[in-house]
């Protein structure tokens, strides 16, 4: 049964990620055949990037593009650079991108890419040089119409501006439209970069509402204080709310009385962490899970919440800024103590829809400001969120099990509508 799933620890991602699958499939009824083919990747790329290092040795990394499904339109996901990444890692996030594209109902299918390096111990010369490698290697399978790339752990908006100037010097004129999350000056949108926290920040408002929760009088923690947790934690300050603990990867702070995001960044950027914030107390990534708080937002990195602290959790509501930071059985525990979590699939899509906008105005060569992309974030993922509950209420299942069952429905419906080739 898969219900039963063991715990899973960090590396089985893939393993829970198809686990919802499975669960979701079969509320939805759907025949086995369908199901085989949504649990596999359509596409795996590996691939060799070999770099003139600054001091002239070369040395050569290994990177990826896993596209997951192409049923509802082109493959769309990030690059993730980072030293322990491996391949099962971004076959599971190529397949939630999928399942994100389907939920806010954008025309997309899920992709993911990365490489195994660590970007803090690259040059700046170094770092582009890896950049424009890997995708002169990937360049065969991306495209504005075939997979569009975009920012991930330790990619940024420079390395974006790399990708399209790349793929544009192969193709021998600019191709804005083959990578989002880029610069305003190169095709960028108005938005994009704070568009996945407020995203988090709707669905958290959305909540609230279905809960009878007021939002203005709530405790927040945040873990991860970077492009995701940031925005959450200064949108949600903004709102009224007390945000009592921060982190990073270095650790948390904690402080009853709440704290100012924007003083917390501008002090972290002088000294490079959150820890040591005047009138603060230190504390743990792990101590923060389990602080005395309204609402939790993991925003950092996968497993988070595992069977070991989810008794522990003290939060009412919690929001998946990140991709997969509650473990399968940390789920369950959590749905069993009636703590409320909306899933990453909804909860972080913000930052994918912005995307599909960026690569519309491309397209098109029209950009609209940044009321018109805020507007139809908020309607996008308030639409989405609704439909979510409809499910949740008509199925008796958690948010997680209703976002996938919506998600699942429409690629199997497109994929059925277009047939199995040949
Ligand atoms: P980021 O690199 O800007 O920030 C990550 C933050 O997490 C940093 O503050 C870092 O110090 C902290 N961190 C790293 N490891 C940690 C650990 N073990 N414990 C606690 N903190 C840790 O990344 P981001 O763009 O904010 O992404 C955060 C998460 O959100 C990732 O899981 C990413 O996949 C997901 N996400 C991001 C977007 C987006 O648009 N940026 C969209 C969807 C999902």
């Amino acid at each position: 049964m898969p219900d039963q799933i063991c715990e899973t620890v960090s590396g089985d991602f893939l393993q829970v990620a198809t686990h919802y699958v499975e669960v979701a499939a079969r509320k939805l009824g759907m025949e086995e055949n369908s199901l085989k083919i949504l649990k596999e990747p359509k596409r795996i790329l590996i691939v060799s990037v070999p770099i003139r290092m600054d001091d002239g040795r070369v040395e050569v990394f290994r990177g990826f593009r896993v596209q997951h499904s192409l049923s509802r339109g082109p493959a769309k996901g990030g690059i993730r650079f980072h030293q322990d990444v491996d391949m099962e890692e971004v076959i599971a996030l190529a397949m939630l991108m999928t399942w994100k594209c389907a939920v806010v109902d954008i025309p997309y299918g899920g992709a993911k890419g990365a490489v195994i390096c660590n970007p803090k111990e690259l040059s700046l010369g170094e770092l582009e040089r890896l950049t424009r490698r890997y995708v002169s290697e990937i360049s065969i399978i991306i495209g504005p119409e075939k997979d569009i790339p975009a920012p991930d752990v330790n990619t940024n908006p420079q390395i974006m501006a790399w990708i399209m100037d790349t793929f544009s010097m192969m193709s021998g004129f600019s191709v804005p439209s083959v990578v989002t999350g880029k610069p305003l000056e190169v095709g960028g949108s108005y938005g994009r970069n704070e568009a996945t926290g407020r995203g988090v920040v709707y669905t958290i408002e959305e909540a609230c509402a279905r809960l009878n929760i007021n939002l203005a009088a709530t405790t927040v923690a945040v873990q991860g204080f970077g492009n995701v947790g940031y925005v959450v934690a200064k949108s949600l300050h903004d709102l009224g709310c007390r945000v009592v603990a921060v982190s990073d990867s270095r650790g948390g702070i904690y402080c009853e009385d709440g704290l100012d995001p924007v003083e917390v960044l501008a002090f972290k950027e002088k000294t490079g962490r959150v820890q040591d914030y005047p009138d603060t107390t230190n504390i743990t990534n792990a101590k923060l899970l389990t602080i005395d708080c309204d609402i939790l937002v993991p925003a950092a990195m996968e497993n988070q919440i595992t069977v070991q602290n989810a008794p522990s959790v003290q939060a009412r509501l919690i929001a998946e800024g990140a991709n997969g930071p509650i473990t399968a059985g940390a789920d369950r525990i959590l749905d069993e103590r009636g703590i409320t979590v909306i899933p990453d699939i909804l909860a972080n899509a913000g930052g994918v829809v912005v995307s599909y906008f960026e690569w519309v105005q491309g397209l098109q060569h029209f950009f609209w400001t940044n009321d018109e992309v805020n507007r139809q974030l908020r309607r996008r993922i308030i639409d989405s969120s609704r439909k979510v509950y409809d499910i949740k209420e008509k199925h008796g299942v958690s948010l997680r099990v209703a976002a996938y069952m919506l998600a699942l429905d429409k690629v199997a419906t497109a994929m059925k509508l277009r047939g199995l080739y040949p």
